[in-house]
């Protein structure tokens, strides 16, 4: 099965973050972008338009209406239709949607603060903008959250 593209309606950012933390390909569509570009732009990428206006999404054969308020319950409701591959994890950029490569350490030399480059021996750069990401305690704080959110054991993430 081919992986399901998404279209993240611009008041659903934060849960957008995480669709792409947990490597869902989510694009964000760009505040201001009238109804009707929205369904045109979403058709066009043949994705699944992810949004809170109930309106817009009668008027998409293929959305995905959000009710919950709470960013919580966004990710609960998105992954319970959607279940997330946990292998993918991690492979995509959560500020641009791009797909995260591994890079050899020494390639990063310089572009990294030296505490950071010294801590780590993996690293991922994002192969559209160049945003470098590492499994720091920032990572560890989102793993953590993720467990909470889905109920899962610390074997499964
Ligand atoms: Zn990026």
């Amino acid at each position: 099965m081919a992986e399901n593209r998404f279209m993240v309606d611009h008041m659903l950012g934060r849960l957008g973050r995480w669709m792409r933390i947990l490597g869902y390909d989510a694009e964000y569509v760009s505040t201001g972008c009238e109804d009707d570009k929205v369904i045109e732009l979403a058709a066009k990428r043949d994705a699944i338009l992810v949004t809170r206006d109930s309106m817009l999404a009668r008027r998409f054969h293929g959305s995905f209406l959000v009710r919950s308020t709470d960013i919580d319950e966004q990710i609960r409701e998105f992954t319970s239709s959607f279940p997330p591959d946990l292998t993918l994890m991690m492979t995509r950029c959560t500020q641009c949607n791009g797909l995260l490569e591994h890079r050899n350490k020494s390639d990063l030399k310089g572009r990294l603060e030296t505490g950071t480059w010294n801590s780590y021996e993996e690293f991922l750069v994002c192969s559209s903008c160049g945003r470098i990401y590492w499994k720091g305690p920032h990572y560890r704080n989102i793993i953590k959250k993720l467990r909470g959110i889905l109920k899962l054991d610390e074997d499964t993430l």
